[in-house]
């Protein structure tokens, strides 16, 4: 849910200036370390997965059964009078499990995937791992099996914070009796805040999911949660993912950009990659606004911003073009939009649009795009006469490299001195794991890295 004042990219401008000056500043002023980078051959370079690029969806403000647009906007306007005019009675208060499992089927069919928040505590009318007041226990049992089962597979979940709404007390589980901008999580209540305190407050988000069976690997931050202190915001999210749920690589989604800035993920707070406990956190950044339905079910967004009928024109074909993740953002109220459907309609078009022009995507959960890339760029990646020597500190599937080669016969992948020989192809499309490729000079070989050292062998020897 994000305010119009203070959207996403008004915050991450704004950022920039408040942020302490170190690590790693670039012109949008992300203020992130990236931690230790190992040594890596010059004539490697990992590209994306089976030279693909990624696709994924990102759904915020997303819960069990609760509308948060219509429980939100009254807490919202509390606040901030003059910017939260919505009728939000005449909003429906449940967005129901009938819709549910009519997108997250179609998604399925389609093979999207993504991320599905689950607010734990949505704005404040229940907790998801005790009683939802407005509906029966079999009302929340049924919706989160749903979660369970149908979502689950294909998007990761991430809490977006406790309620989105009111700053809890963590000590008493209550909501903070004052009501200001400094204990709403969507404005200014991390203002200062240390990574033990952000951490405190998202492992409690991160519990009452775990207590219902739901994993996650990630954060999402409400509306501008964490937005002055994100070096803390990052550094609690790799504490918090990992001590309640052991995460191996704990990401979040704090930032979008839709203009020229990379909307590659930044792999931050890397250490410890030669040790047994490597550790890392990702930025996965968004590449759209919300063009689908809003953050309220009431602003209708357009296909062809997204991509046009031709499959050239809109921003994801830029994207994509540039070989990023093309990561679309959305929120759960706009995608019902009442019951009329039209965030989910545009999002049913843009797939068709993508799937009809482009055979080059491949859809990816957050997380399976967050290990890629802490794996592209965490991984030592060493020459030695015929053979590239990997250390890598996370495994990858699909891991793809490409390197300058003219006569390379065979290739095998060693691990634990077993050979496995890799098969070619002729054509890209085929490019999968334990393939490789051979176009006029460029060789292309993709396999599953796994976690510590491995190895691929050429045949002949590797050209310098
Ligand atoms: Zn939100």
């Amino acid at each position: 849910m994000k305010s119009k004042k203070f959207s996403r990219r008004e915050f991450i401008k704004t950022a920039g200036l408040a942020a302490p000056v170190f690590g790693l500043i670039n012109q949008s002023g992300i203020a992130q370390e990236p931690g230790q980078r190992p040594g890596r051959a010059p004539a490697v370079k990992v590209i994306n997965p089976q030279n693909r690029v990624p696709v994924s969806l990102i759904i915020d403000d997303s819960t069990c059964l609760v509308n948060m647009a219509h429980f939100g906007i009254p807490q919202f306007a509390e606040i901030f009078p003059d910017r939260y005019k919505q009728n939000w009675k005449a909003l429906p208060r449940e967005i129901p499990d009938t819709f549910v499992r009519k997108f997250g089927e179609w998604c399925h069919e389609q093979g999207v995937k993504g991320k599905y928040s689950i607010v734990p505590y949505p704005a404040c009318v229940g907790w998801l791992d005790r009683v939802l007041p407005g509906w029966s226990k079999k009302e929340l049992e049924d919706s989160l099996e749903l979660v369970r089962t149908l979502i689950l597979p294909n998007w990761d979940i991430h809490p977006e914070m406790i309620s989105h709404t009111r700053i809890i007390d963590t000590k008493t589980g209550r909501p903070f009796a004052a009501a200001n901008e400094y204990f709403m999580e969507n404005w200014r209540w991390t203002d200062g805040k240390s990574v033990d305190e952000l951490a405190d407050y998202m492992r409690y988000a991160l519990q009452i999911l775990k207590n219902v069976g739901l994993p996650c690997e990630g954060i999402t931050t409400p509306g501008g949660f964490g937005n002055r202190v994100l070096p803390e915001l990052a550094q609690a999210t790799l504490q918090s993912c990992r001590d309640v749920f052991g995460a191996e690589i704990p990401h979040y989604f704090r930032h979008l950009f839709t203009d020229e800035t990379s909307v590659a993920p930044r792999v931050e707070y890397a250490s410890g990659l030669d040790s047994t406990d490597p550790r890392c956190v990702v930025s996965i950044i968004g590449c759209t606004g919300d063009w689908f339905g809003g953050w309220d079910g009431l602003e209708k967004g357009s296909v062809d911003k997204l991509i046009t009928a031709d499959g050239q024109g809109g921003h994801l074909p830029e994207i994509i073009h540039r070989g990023e993740p093309a990561i679309m953002v959305c929120h759960w109220p706009g995608i019902y939009f009442n019951g009329d459907e039209v965030g989910f309609n545009i999002f049913k078009e843009a797939v068709k649009r993508l799937h009809a022009h482009y055979h080059n995507l491949i859809w990816m959960k957050l997380s399976e795009i967050s290990r890629y890339w802490a794996a592209k760029e965490l991984t030592q990646i060493t020459i030695q006469q015929d053979k590239i020597r990997l250390n890598a500190p996370f495994a990858a599937p699909r891991f793809t490299i490409e390197m300058s080669q003219k006569n390379v016969k065979k290739i095998s992948f060693i691990q634990k001195s077993t050979a496995k020989p890799l098969v070619r192809v002729e054509n890209p499309q085929d490019l999968n794991a334990d393939h490789w490729i051979l176009q006029k000079d460029r060789l292309q070989i993709c396999f599953n890295l796994p976690k510590g050292a491995s190895e691929l062998k050429l045949l002949p020897e590797i050209l310098k």
